[in-house]
């Protein structure tokens, strides 16, 4: 290993203790509660679940008794349903970003945590998990995939089987660079399927840590169903409301 990367690798080791063992997923403070998901009294208090009125379809927070949000009653998506455990807002993308950027993988086990327990009083099945792919450089120089963490932990927690299903055609411009339309557009066809004999015939638990138009989730569905997955699901951490 070249000394540079040994450097760095000491560096985010050091980080990773830092945050270890107690401190707040949220607001970084000393964790003051035993929580698994790691989230102190004071974030506790005011987390913003997505709680029980969500659209149907794509699992973003819906105000009032309907099914389906605005976007969904005239919308079709490849997956069969998505939900999201909390609103991605103010509060909560630090936790996203320190997870992603600062190398945390530590917050892989709390945030894995929190997707197994959702899952197991959802309404979502699975015979497989998979999660969404990482471009292999960005990869590389973050020195892992988000979304693979939480599956590695989903699927410790929950002994559903882990499958590495799903591969990037190219290399793209990242999707928050982009407005609702430009995502559809620069996600299409991008993703294939590395061996058909993974999915097909089975119901398949896709994970990411954030859906915002959920154009990502749906061009992943597409591949899956096009490999013959019976279902596709999508569960992820954090979802915007209000916004696609
Ligand atoms: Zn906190
Ligand atoms: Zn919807």
């Amino acid at each position: 290993m070249a000394r540079k990367e040994k450097i760095i690798g000491f560096f985010k080791k050091a980080e990773d203790m830092l945050f270890e063992p107690h401190s707040c997923v949220c607001c970084g403070r000393e964790c003051d509660t035993d929580s698994p998901y790691r989230l102190c009294s004071r974030c506790q208090k005011v987390f913003p679940y997505i709680g029980e009125h969500y659209c149907l379809r794509c699992g973003t927070r819906i105000d009032g008794d309907y099914d389906f949000c605005i976007i969904c009653k005239d919308k079709e998506y490849e997956f069969d349903r998505a939900r999201a455990i909390f609103e991605y807002n103010d509060m909560t993308k630090p936790i996203i970003l320190n997870f992603k950027f600062h190398g945390r993988k530590t917050y892989a086990i709390a945030l894995g945590k929190m997707l197994s327990d959702y899952f197991a009083t959802s309404d979502l099945m699975a015979d497989v998990v998979t999660f969404v792919p990482m471009p292999e450089k960005r990869k590389k120089k973050r020195g892992f995939n988000q979304a693979e963490e939480l599956a590695i932990e989903f699927s410790k927690n929950t002994q559903i089987p882990l499958v590495d299903a799903l591969d990037r055609v190219k290399e793209i411009p990242q999707q928050s660079t982009l407005s609702g339309k430009e995502r559809i557009e620069n996600v299409k066809g991008n993703f294939v399927i590395k061996d058909k004999k993974l999915v097909k015939g089975k119901t398949v638990l896709l994970i990411d840590d954030v859906v915002t138009t959920g154009a990502t989730v749906n061009e992943c569905a597409t591949a899956l169903k096009k490999a013959k997955a019976t279902e596709v699901f999508v569960l992820s951490l954090a979802r915007t409301v209000g916004k696609q």
